[in-house]
């Protein structure tokens, strides 16, 4: 793609932007595109793609144009919605290491363990519980509990991206959450 359209500013944006979106038919162009925009994408090429996919009916705020470039291409073409409604159904529960405290956790059995039962931290690698279908990986800090009926809720931040969430505290398995972590966060103390 030594002359491809996309990568001449003399061009007009709006037609960069189409040339882009019909060269990102699967997942390795979307990378490989997406990798090309975020080290020479220009700004009015940025732009073009938000209101590309605004006028196909995607819904994207003004931050859009400086987003990574695979998020922005991917959502300009109306795909992001699209895979995660492909991988809601599938909940992933695996055991690992806590990237915070450094302890082997089991996977949960019945549930999709999201975070550590032992520091209660969590990594943002889902959108929708269990799907690992976020890029971000950032450490996800809990800073808040509720009681919700007969659930307890953990609200989280995300240390790299900032985005919150609320995960579902895990108490019916053989590794359940920390009890004490859950009251000592309960009266705002993170341990
Ligand atoms: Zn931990
Ligand atoms: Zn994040």
């Amino acid at each position: 793609m030594s002359d491809a359209i996309w990568q001449d500013p003399s061009q007009p944006a709006p037609e960069r932007a189409a040339a882009l979106q019909a060269a990102a038919r699967g997942p390795k162009d979307l990378k490989r595109l997406g990798k090309w925009l975020d080290d020479h994408g220009d700004a009015a090429l940025r732009a073009a793609l938000v209101a590309r996919g605004r006028a196909a009916g995607v819904e994207l705020d003004d931050d859009a144009v400086g987003w990574p470039g695979k998020r922005l291409l991917r959502r300009s073409l109306g795909r992001e919605t699209e895979a995660r409604e492909r991988h809601n159904p599938i909940r992933m529960d695996e055991a690992f290491t806590c990237v915070a405290c450094g302890r082997s956790v089991p996977a949960a059995g019945r549930t999709a363990r999201d975070h550590c039962p032992y520091c209660l931290r969590s990594l943002h690698v889902d959108n929708v519980p269990g799907d690992r279908a976020a890029d971000c990986g950032g450490r996800m800090d809990p800073f808040e509990v509720e009681v919700r009926g007969h659930e307890i809720a953990i609200h989280y931040q995300c240390t790299r991206c900032r985005a919150e969430k609320w995960n579902r505290a895990v108490t019916d398995t053989d590794v359940p959450d920390d009890w004490e972590a859950l009251v000592r966060l309960s009266s705002g103390v993170l341990g």
